[in-house]
């Protein structure tokens, strides 16, 4: 017997729902605290692992199955109590194990190939030092509204601006201020690859405090930020996407998160799938921070939660440069269609109006949710349509590469014009993308110069440079884009946006639709006329009479009216929700297992549920689905219903063998 031997438990970066208890053998005694990295072996495979208690072995584990650590890992920083009590908090919410947060937290998962080969000094950027903006009498105000709510109660503040009013300067003298203060910021933006404006803006006011934080770093480049963070000198301001928050930050005052409605925010996959506003709200509660979100058009839960009283809510509805004119105009392409208005895909009211700003010498970008030359490809004589082996999709035709190729999967294979099926020769190309209306707009336009912004560009960073700095110095005359082309770009010559087919971005099969849809539209408008001058704003759709649509072409964002349909049909941000989708290679045990849930479900108290619904791809990568929307109240009894999903989850995961996958979502988006 040994029972005074010191015994660890470690986080492991596993889905494991515990931690694993290791002995610490005597010469390490010393050296391995709480928080401490250690190497230890688990399964045959070593890990990098975190000490979460230093003790005796817990009653009833049997020693003779626990092992001895390998190695105390040094030259990586000691992980607060503070730091783990967030990881918990943030597995406790999102339904998944602390393993799996850990796992997201970890160094190795920031700079895998790194360690110890540190020949890849990157060198700093150097940015050009600007004077301090000063802010109109409306920034003043707004700003002076927000450090009220800090003082008075410490509440997360929304701070609803329109575009370009000027929130960013906001942000900025918070920052000042906050970092004056000896504490540090941390700025999120849903997706940094687009804001390279915005971190020669910061950059310009912080130089060397400036750090940037994003998954398309290298590895080099990380390393050097995390030491950067851990050694905790002076106070620095973190531009980041939503991972920076697992960072393990020291002294934070300040968090600001821009965009604070962009679904970007959300991490689909792996768990733990967090919503980036949501956690910072936690994280800034974790560290006593102050909390700013800021959007144009805010999301339907920071809304109701300004409404509520749980948010701050300070309003900016004065642009900087004065109000510019956009001429909105909403186009009927069954109406163009039956007086022979159209070419291809453009309306000639379009084309014209085109052809004007083209005359004026002015920038046209052009919006389409699909990327490709055709979204899908059908045989004129059997009507089949070429589908993807692993999912349950049409293949999109591309032409720039002459292959099908299967947006869910990444699947590709050479174009043949002819049917698989019937072996007739010549099929059909439908659904135009934004290859084909490149394609067409250089047909209408010879003279101007077109070029295409989408995944299948930015692909390569050279590409993206190229067609974001020919635009922006003048050399593109017009941009087609997908949703990219949205986010976070100031182009001062820029007169008209043009949404094609606007009928594709609304979907009916998610509640959120009609926000997300008025979202884009709305930040769409805003990139017409950034600075004052006139502009325009054309929606061309085959359904003109959609609500969301006429709207969106009247330039109203009508929360009260988004939010009172949720009201009706019970949906966020009136209720909790938790998606659970089961997900198999074999559709008759992802049927069984609905089954069972279903049942289970239905004895539940306190939950209401939608479901087993079949989503509209029903089969990704090879693997069957079926969704639940578990929906619960807000009120005293949440958590412990939550609990009782949580708990029903965990039995249904051992119900069959081989276990059939359950992915849990808190607060899908
Ligand atoms: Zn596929
Ligand atoms: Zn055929």
């Amino acid at each position: 017997m040994t029972p005074d031997r010191i015994c660890v438990d470690v986080l492991l970066p596993l889905r494991l729902t515990g931690e694993v208890s290791y002995f610490l053998p005597e010469a390490l005694q010393d050296a391995v605290d709480v928080g401490s990295w250690v190497t230890v072996t688990f399964h045959g495979r070593r890990y990098l692992a975190v000490v979460s208690r230093k003790g005796t072995l817990e009653e009833g584990i049997d020693p003779s199955a626990v092992r001895d650590i390998d190695e105390v890992k040094t030259g990586l920083p000691l992980i607060s109590k503070a730091q783990m009590d967030f990881w918990r908090s943030i597995a406790d919410y999102y339904l998944c194990t602390l393993g799996e947060v850990f796992k997201s937290a970890c160094p190795a998962q920031f700079f895998r190939q790194v360690e110890k080969k540190r020949s890849l000094r990157k060198k700093l950027p150097q940015y050009e030092s600007k004077p301090e903006a000063v802010l109109s009498a409306a920034q003043q105000e707004a700003m002076a509204s927000i450090e009220n709510f800090f003082h008075k109660g410490r509440k997360p503040v929304l701070l609803d601006a329109v575009t370009a009013a000027g929130k960013t300067e906001i942000y900025m003298a918070l920052a000042r201020k906050t970092l004056g203060k000896g504490r540090g910021v941390l700025y999120l933006v849903p997706e940094i690859a687009m804001s390279r404006q915005l971190e020669q803006r910061l950059g310009a006011a912080f130089g060397e405090k400036l750090l940037i934080w994003h998954s398309r770093q290298t590895p080099a480049v990380r390393k050097d930020i995390y030491d950067k963070i851990v050694s905790a000198g002076e106070p620095y301001i973190i531009l980041g996407t939503r991972s920076a928050l697992l960072l393990p930050h020291g002294d934070v005052g300040l968090v600001v998160v821009d965009e604070e409605h962009d679904s970007s925010y959300k991490q689909a996959d792996p768990a733990p799938r967090y919503h980036g506003r949501d956690l910072a709200v936690m994280f800034a509660r974790a560290h006593s921070a102050d909390i700013l979100l800021g959007s144009a058009t805010p999301s339907l839960e920071s809304v109701y939660n300004s409404r509520t009283g749980k948010y701050g809510y300070v309003e900016l509805k004065e642009r900087y440069y004065g109000e510019p004119e956009i001429r909105t105009v909403l186009i009927d392409m069954n109406r163009a269609w039956t007086a022979h208005d159209v070419k291809g895909s453009f309306s000639m009211k379009l084309v014209n109006m085109m052809r004007e700003a083209l005359d004026r010498k002015e920038q046209i970008m052009v919006f389409r949710s699909r990327r490709s030359y055709s979204s899908y490809v059908q045989c004129p004589h059997c009507g089949s349509v070429p589908r993807c082996p692993s999912c349950n999709v049409a293949l999109s035709y591309h032409k720039f590469k002459n292959v099908l190729s299967c947006h869910y999967c990444g699947y590709q294979t050479a174009y043949e014009p002819v049917c698989g099926d019937c072996g007739c020769e010549g099929l059909v190309l439908r659904g135009a993308g934004t290859e084909k209306l490149e394609e067409e707009l250089q047909q209408l336009f010879p003279d101007a110069v077109v070029a295409r912004f989408d995944a299948d560009v930015t692909a390569s960073a050279r590409e993206e440079k190229k067609v974001l700095d020919g635009f922006r110095n003048g050399d593109i005359d017009i941009m087609v884009g997908t949703q990219m082309i949205t986010k976070g770009f100031d182009f001062a010559n820029l007169s008209m946006v043009a949404v094609i087919n606007a009928d594709t971005i609304v979907s009916l099969q998610d509640f959120r639709s009609d926000e997300k849809a008025l979202q884009l539209l709305a930040q769409l408008k805003g990139r017409a006329a950034r600075r004052g001058s006139a502009g325009s704003f054309v929606i061309q759709t085959w359904q003109s009479d959609y609500p969301v649509l006429k709207d969106a072409a009247a330039g109203r964002y009508d929360c009260d009216s988004l939010l009172e349909q949720r009201r009706v049909f019970s949906f966020p941000p009136y209720v909790r929700m938790i998606s659970l989708t089961v997900r198999d290679r074999y559709e008759g045990r992802v049927f069984r297992m609905a089954d069972e849930i279903k049942s289970l479900l239905s004895k539940l108290p306190g939950i209401e549920f939608m479901g087993p619904m079949t989503p509209a791809v029903n089969k990704v990568q090879g693997y069957f689905m079926v969704v639940f929307w578990v929906k619960l109240a807000k009120n005293a009894s949440a958590k412990a219903a939550k609990q009782r999903v949580a708990a029903l989850v965990a039995q249904m995961r051992g119900y069959m063998k081989p276990p059939v996958d359950i992915v849990v979502d808190v607060d899908p988006y």
